[in-house]
């Protein structure tokens, strides 16, 4: 089963991938952690990638594509694969098709941006396994604290107000037509082989979200 995950930062996609994850064992692909895994390195590459993300911008076309296509071949992905945040732009989207990786669904999930707004900028994150919290909604037992292994949280860099508001302004320039092209090619009559198309409410609680998706996958 392979799966995409569309929908602005903040949406929950990450959370639904992960949940996912855990209940039909297949992986979820998460784009923004492998590059921030390669921001890491303190490689040429590696800083370029640091100052884009930071920023607020998209990496180039070409340099996600080639990561994606090498990752989607590994052996864990022969049984499916989550897309979570990928494709992000239509060429992105035009590059999968062109190489034939077949998709059985497109869950597009949006969200008011004034509630991503407060989502992203209240978010916490555990760097080493990437759970997720919140400091209102989804707050760890003691403050600022992985629940699990006791280590510290972090706010990512991009997940600053400023930064926020300018990945929402981008997010609705380049990946909304490609919510938009995933549409298309559902309903379109000349393509024998298509992806579902699904939109996805993302402001009710993730756990009903869940549901409804399991729901979905059931129907494949
Ligand atoms: P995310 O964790 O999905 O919010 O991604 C964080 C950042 O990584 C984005 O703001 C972009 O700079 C970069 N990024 C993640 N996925 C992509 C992608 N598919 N194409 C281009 N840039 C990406």
């Amino acid at each position: 089963m392979r799966l995409i995950f569309l929908g602005p930062p903040g949406a929950g996609k990450g959370t639904q991938a992960q949940f996912i994850e855990e209940r039909f064992h297949i992986p979820q692909i998460s784009t923004g952690d492998m590059l921030r895994a390669s921001a890491q390195e303190q490689s040429e590459l590696g800083i370029e990638i640091q100052s884009i993300m930071s920023s607020g911008h998209l990496v180039p076309d070409p340099l996600i594509i080639k990561l994606v296509q090498a990752r989607i071949t590994e052996p864990d992905c022969q049984n499916g694969y989550i897309l979570d945040g990928f494709p992000r732009t239509v060429s992105q989207a035009q590059a999968l098709q062109e190489a034939s990786v077949k998709i059985d669904m497109v869950l597009a999930v949006d969200v008011a941006d004034e509630i991503l707004v407060k989502r992203l900028s209240g978010r916490r994150i555990h760097p080493a396994s990437g759970r997720v919290y919140h400091i209102e909604n989804h707050p760890p037992v003691a403050e600022n604290t992985d629940d699990i292994t006791g280590e510290p949280l972090i706010q990512r860099e991009d997940d600053q107000k400023a930064t926020v508001l300018k990945r929402l302004q981008i997010y609705r320039k380049q990946t909304q037509p490609v919510v938009d092209y995933y549409y298309q090619l559902a309903t379109s009559s000349y393509v024998a082989e298509k992806p579902r198309f699904v939109k996805v409410d993302g402001n009710q609680s993730s756990l009903v979200i869940f549901e409804k998706i399991i729901n979905l996958i059931n129907n494949l």
